[in-house]
This record gives C-alpha cells, structure tokens and sequence, in this order.
C-alpha cells in the first residue's frame, strides 16, 4: 500500500461517505470530491434504512444511524376508507429491521464519522468535469483547473452524472410522469408514531395513494400522489394546508420541507470501466417504493471497498473488481424488476391497468387470501450472489426462492449469513466484516484450518468455531451449520462456499474463487 495514491470518490452523498468510511476501515486512503460548496442539511428523501444496510454503517462507524432512527414495528394498508391489512416486522433481531430517519440526518453523521477518520480527505467545491485512465491510475479533472490522481475511482455522482456519460456507459430505462409531493411534517400524531401507513385512493386523495411515515421527533413524511400537472408554487398556501389538514386534523404543525419529485428506473450498462467502478444512483435509480435506492447503493459501496482495498494490498488479483460489475448489476436489476412491478401496480400506464388495480383493491377489501395481489412496495433485501463468479455453488444446499416476508433463508453459497448476538455484546457480523471467515462445524478437525492463511498470502482469514462462540450451543443450529460441515464467509459476511466434505484442497479453492483467482 505505501506510496500507492489514494482511491478518488466522486461525491459526497450517502454511498460516496459509505464508501470512504469502509476504504479506510481497510486503511485505504481515499479522496471524496463534491461539487456542492457545502452539505445540504434539509429535505428527507431516503428515509428508509433496511437492518442489513445499518448493519454495514455500524461497521463503518456510522452505528448512530441505527440507533437514532426511528424503528417502525408496523405497516398498514387502506383502501379508501376502509383497512385491507397490516403486518408488523417479524423480529427485533440484532439490529432493527428498519429505521426511518431522514437522509440529511444520515448524510450528517456519515460526514462526522469521515471528519473524525486521518485516511478520508473530503475536498468541497471540487466538480469533476473528466478523467484519464492509464495502466497505473487515473487522473481526474476538476471545473477549477486543479488536478488528482488516483488509483481507483469509485463514481458515487448520484442520478445526473456526466462521469458516467463521459465513460460511454449509458443508464438505459424508463422515466415516469407521475408526480409526487413530499411534506416534511413536524406534529404530534397519536397513533402513527410507529407506523407506516399506505392509503389507496383515500377520500381525501381520490385515484391517488399517500404513504405516511413517521420518523425521529415526532416528524412525518407524507407522499401525496398528484396529478401530472400538479404546480407546486400553486399549491403552497392554502392548497398545502387544508391538504395536510386532511391527514392532520386540527392539530398544529410544522412544514420543515417541501418537495415534488418524478422517478426513474434505470440501471447502468456497466457498472465498472477499467478503474472506476458505479455506485448507487450513478449506477441505478428506482422508483423509490420499497426503499431500494440508498438501500442498495450502501452494498454498492461495500461490495466496491473490499474489492479494492484487496486489491490494493495485494491479497487479491486486479480480476477481483470484474465480480464488482457481475454482483451488483445483477443486485441493480432485481431491484429494477421488484421496483417495476409495483410500479405497474401503483400506478398503471393503461386503461385496463387501473382496472386491474381497482379490482384487485377491492377484492382484497373482502378476501385475506386476495391481499398478496396488492403490491405497496416490497421491502428492500440484501441481494444473493448465487450465480457470482465467486461463489463455489453446493448441490446439497441449493438456493430457493425468497422466503415469505420475516422468514430467514435457508443458507446457501451466495446467500448473506443472518446476524446473531454472541455472549460479551458482540454480534457475529461484527465478527465477520473483519476479513474472510471459516466457520466450522463442532466434528470439523481443527487441523484443517491450521496454516491455511499462508494459501492465501496475507488475507485475513478468522476461523471460528459457532459451538465455541456460544456456550448455550444454539448458533450453529440457528444459523443452520450442519455437522461435519465448513462454510467460507466473505468480507460482507456472503457466504462463499459451503463445503460439506470439507478437505484442505477443496477450502483453499474456495477461498481462491472468493478471491477472484479463479477467472485468472
Ligand atoms: C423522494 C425520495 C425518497 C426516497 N426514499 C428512499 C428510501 O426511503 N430508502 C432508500 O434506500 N432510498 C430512497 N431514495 C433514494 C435515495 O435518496 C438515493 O438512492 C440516494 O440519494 C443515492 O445516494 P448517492 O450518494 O448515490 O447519490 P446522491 O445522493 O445523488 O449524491 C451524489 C453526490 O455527488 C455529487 N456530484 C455529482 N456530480 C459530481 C461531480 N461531477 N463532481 C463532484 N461531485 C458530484 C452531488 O453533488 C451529490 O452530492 C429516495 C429518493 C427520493 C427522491
């Protein structure tokens, strides 16, 4: 690493600061240039913030994400007057499964954690008109004339990049022209403190939906649905008021942000040219039903600083980056089908679409078997890397399909490992993100392991023992450790091979794939 020049960071939105925190959490130097002279600290946009996307910040440091948002337990359904069905998170888990807090409040911390840390240098001011790529580096332009050279660039520019385009990568896709208000709300709400509220077709919004969402401090974000040529500066007064006063009632309140906003779907060509690698929106914008934007962008930064920082310090080929593009373009489309059906749903482009809908709204108003038809949104999920070219697959431990909602998968190669607390407060994750992990089943000879790092030179490699770990025994069983069994964990705590004839060869293969050494 000494003497090599730091990895360049475009932007410093949420994904560009994740990134920069996870680099230096692998003491990789990292430059992050932003165009804006300063942070905006206002608007909430990206609310939502899934457990595993937490479970990431914590290990950036970022962990006061999670515990100052707000966790929401419950998720209710109306169709104009009347309640279809609700459903509550499964679990409390380790961390919560979702927290809701604005993203200026998380942009915020981020960039406190990234102050406290001597490996990120945030420059301001600096907007990134070009860049050359050469075998050794790249060396990008900024509009005032100076210049920075780097070793990696991860592209974290949002939605309008011209980096992006300047690379020749384009973001196919589709625009919609379906508007949306976003009020930001300052009230006392009782009875909507933990909840979010989904409304088709509300009386006081007909052929429209509104989704409700609490947050920290007794804040609110209300969506409305509004018409194509709805005007903001119209709206504003009186309009605004007796629109929020539909929800509110005569209870006073606050207006902290106001806001209207068309959507995408749209997922880059590539996502990776030579030595600069797409991240979150630069990379895909989804219609942001079922909080698949930041939320996805946060395991872009993730899945791009191992890669890199492996890289970097020799542990792994430069071929490693080429999994950067397979893993998560294939995560970006999943989320642009998911995001895109319920687009279909919410709001249809045809005449027997919204016909479709009505019906299916009613029939799930007097039929519980009808509501799985009614798509608000699903959730966003970690991502499975199945069909990644690291990933050593096992016939006996296939992957299925997504399990319904709450229920955890059975584990397979690819699949991410579920999170469990260990005695002394740690958390098995904690554990994980450290480097790469074999987990080994309690009849699994110890000298299989022994010396094995030296297959792999310098690559951090912890072998754990679930059994030791946890003196009541239950791990292995919760996590679905069979006997005899040893499982390869990557840094993003992805399962990279289970190996239920464990050898010496067969975990050093394992490990060499993961590490990309196998497309050599
Ligand atoms: C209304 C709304 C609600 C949403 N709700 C959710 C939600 O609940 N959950 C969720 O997960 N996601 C949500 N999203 C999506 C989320 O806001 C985005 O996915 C997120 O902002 C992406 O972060 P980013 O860092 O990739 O890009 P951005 O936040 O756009 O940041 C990009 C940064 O790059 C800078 N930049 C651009 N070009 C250059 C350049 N050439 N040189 C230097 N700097 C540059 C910009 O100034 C900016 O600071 C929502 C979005 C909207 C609009």
């Amino acid at each position: 690493m000494t003497g090599t020049d730091p990895v360049a960071v475009v932007g410093a939105g949420p994904v560009g600061l994740t990134t920069a925190l996870l680099l230096a959490r692998w003491g990789v130097p990292s430059v992050v240039l932003e165009r804006r002279p300063v942070r905006e600290a206002i608007g909430s946009r990206s609310i939502c913030q899934q457990r595993d996307v937490l479970d990431i910040w914590a290990a950036a440091g970022a962990g006061a994400i999670a515990e100052e948002g707000l966790a929401w337990t419950t998720a209710r359904t109306f169709y104009r007057t009347r309640e279809l069905f609700s459903w509550r998170f499964a679990d409390a888990g380790t961390l919560p499964p979702c927290v809701n807090i604005s993203q200026s409040r998380t942009e915020q911390i981020l960039e406190e954690c990234a102050a406290a840390q001597d490996l990120i240098e945030i420059r301001w001011n600096r907007d990134v008109t070009g860049l050359d790529q050469d075998a050794d580096g790249v060396t990008l332009h900024c509009a005032d004339g100076s210049a920075v050279r780097a070793s990696y660039v991860v592209s974290c520019a949002g939605g309008r990049s011209e980096i992006r385009e300047s690379l020749g990568i384009g973001l196919p896709g589709e625009s919609f022209d379906d508007r949306f208000l976003i009020v930001d709300l300052h009230a006392d709400l009782p009875g909507f403190e933990h909840e979010r509220r989904f409304y088709f077709d509300p009386p006081w919004n007909p052929g429209r939906q509104v989704l409700i969402h609490a947050c920290p401090d007794s804040r609110y974000r209300i969506d409305w649905q509004v018409p194509p040529n709805f005007s903001l500066a119209d709206e504003m007064g009186p309009g605004l008021d007796r629109r929020i006063r539909q929800i509110v009632g005569s209870r006073p309140y606050e207006v902290g942000w106001v806001s209207v906003y068309t959507f995408h779907s749209r997922v880059a060509d590539r996502m990776r040219c030579g030595r600069v690698l797409l991240a979150g929106d630069c990379a895909h914008q989804f219609a942001p039903f079922g909080a698949r934007g930041l939320n996805s962008g946060v395991p872009d930064a993730e899945n791009a600083a191992w890669k890199i920082a492996f890289v970097l310090r020799g542990w792994a080929p430069p071929q490693l980056l080429d999994s950067y593009d397979a893993e998560r373009r294939a995560a970006a489309l999943e989320n642009l089908e998911v995001t895109s059906a319920t687009m279909r749903f919410l709001v249809p482009q045809s005449e027997p679409g919204w016909t479709a809908r009505r019906r299916a709204l009613e029939r799930a108003a007097g039929d519980p078997d009808a509501v799985a038809a009614i798509d608000s949104g699903r959730f966003a999920e970690p991502f499975w890397y199945t069909a990644s070219p690291l990933t050593t697959p096992e016939p006996t431990r296939p992957p299925t399909g997504r399990p319904p909602k709450g229920a955890v998968h059975p584990p397979a190669p690819g699949v991410i490992v579920p999170d469990a607390p260990l005695p002394g407060g740690t958390r098995l994750r904690e554990l994980l993100r450290d480097g790469f992990t074999l987990l080994l089943a309690a009849d699994v000879p110890g000298d299989l392991a022994t010396g094995l790092a030296g297959t792999a030179e310098g690559v951090p490699l912890r072998i754990l023992r679930p059994a030791d770990l946890d003196h009541r025994g239950g791990l292995a069983t919760a996590l679905g450790l069979r006997p005899g069994e040893v499982w390869l964990v990557r840094p993003d705590a992805h399962l990279a091979a289970i190996l239920p004839r464990p050898t010496r060869a067969a975990v050093t293969a394992a490990l060499h794939r993961a590490l990309g050494f196998a497309a050599l």
